[in-house]
């Protein structure tokens, strides 16, 4: 299935655009945040079918987000993958225990990065 919407949380330009550009290219619809704040307003204002979610992050982190999240009916479930650029065993331990659908590391590896993401949305199309 194509034409999901994806919501993008990352506050480095770069990385963001990486990511909209493999996105785009398989032709998902997406959404954009340079904040978790933000892009908590808009999970709940557009109920995204995947969230990526960068784990550093100028106010709130990422696993900060996913707890707010996580904690709220509007979006409960959506599922939430975690990309991050750290490679500490700490902060890999922390997405893993949150509870997070997925992490992926950053520089991301595209098939990897893409057959993660189709295996989330199908596992949810699924569920549903
Ligand atoms: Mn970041």
């Amino acid at each position: 299935m194509a034409n999901e919407l994806i919501l993008i949380v990352e506050d480095n330009e770069k990385n963001r655009k990486l990511v909209r550009d493999i996105l785009l290219f398989k032709k998902y619809e997406l959404l954009e945040s340079e904040t978790a704040e933000e892009g908590i307003r808009l999970a709940r204002e557009k109920k995204p079918a995947l969230i990526l979610m960068d784990f550093h992050l100028p106010g709130m982190n990422g696993i900060e987000a996913f707890k707010v999240l996580r904690a709220d009916p509007q979006t409960s479930s959506i599922p939430i993958i975690a990309v991050t650029a750290s490679a500490m065993t700490e902060d890999r331990k922390r997405i893993i225990d949150a509870g997070f659908d997925g992490l992926q590391t950053k520089p991301i590896n595209i098939k990897e990065f893409l057959e993660a993401v189709a295996a989330v949305l199908s596992k949810r199309a699924g569920a549903a």
